[in-house]
């Protein structure tokens, strides 16, 4: 089977400066991923591999680079599907790590959980040797600023919760393997505490070697509605036909 791999570096608007950095972040990813693919490695390191490469560049909304809560912090939000045997491992509201991505696939191997959050999965993570880096290294100056802004009285709400940046990568390896990984900073703002989409089974992604795989970006409250990245994989179980994407039928 010839590999594939498909990244995204979020939905919504990118601004014109932006846009150079975010165009290479994705290209660089991709490739990185492509070549284990190449190589023959699997789906899963592929998905993983793809997403530390944009969690670790600041253009995107994932590791360093993520948005901040309404108190100016860091809280990510990743997880990670291998569609061989519908193993899943996510991690939620995590702090001062570099790649929750990484983090969540050892939850995936390493424990017989699914999902750790906040507290939980920083013990998880100093249990596994997994460093910890201080809170304002994942920090950029935009997102401060941006942060900043939204405090002010005559903000948009509506406009920051569409700052875009999650990132996210699907793969099929040479085995027919299929793998799904999502990371996030979650919204600008949020409330502390507020776990998206983005680490939720089914909405975040799914992987399922029978179907495909997906990995979903934008508002993380419209897609856990409809639990989209399952239901996407369901309409493509039944084969719906291109041009009614699932979620339009749903309203999200
Ligand atoms: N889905 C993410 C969240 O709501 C945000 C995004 O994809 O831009 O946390």
């Amino acid at each position: 089977m010839k590999p594939v791999i498909v990244v995204h570096g979020g939905a919504g608007r990118i601004f014109k400066d932006r846009e150079e950095g975010a165009r290479s972040g994705v290209t660089t990813a991709a490739l990185k991923g492509y070549s284990i693919l190449k190589q023959g490695g699997s789906a899963l390191d592929a998905v993983e591999e793809a997403v530390t490469s944009m969690e670790d560049d600041p253009h995107f909304n994932a590791g360093c680079g993520s948005v901040l809560n309404e108190k100016g912090e860091v809280e990510m939000d990743a997880i990670i599907m291998d569609g061989k045997n519908l193993a899943s491992g996510a991690v939620s509201a995590v702090k001062c790590i570099a790649n929750p991505i990484k983090l969540a696939r050892l939850v995936m191997e390493k424990t017989e959980h699914m999902l750790l959050t906040d507290h939980g999965a920083k013990l998880f993570a100093k249990a596994m040797g997994v460093p910890e880096i201080p809170g304002e290294k994942l920090i950029t100056e935009r997102s401060r600023e941006r942060w900043s802004k939204n405090l002010e009285p005559d903000s948009n709400p509506q406009e920051f919760k569409k700052d875009p940046g999650t990132v996210g990568a699907v793969a099929i390896d040479n085995e027919g393997n299929v793998a799904c990984a999502t990371s996030t900073g979650g919204l600008t703002n949020k409330l502390v505490g507020r776990v998206g989409d983005s680490a939720c089974i089914g909405s975040g992604g799914y992987a399922d070697n029978h179907v495909g795989a997906t990995s979903t970006t934008g508002h993380g409250e419209s897609m856990m509605k409809v639990v989209l990245a399952r239901l996407i994989l369901y309409h493509m179980e039944q084969g719906t036909p291109q041009g009614k994407p699932a979620c339009h039928q749903h309203r999200c």
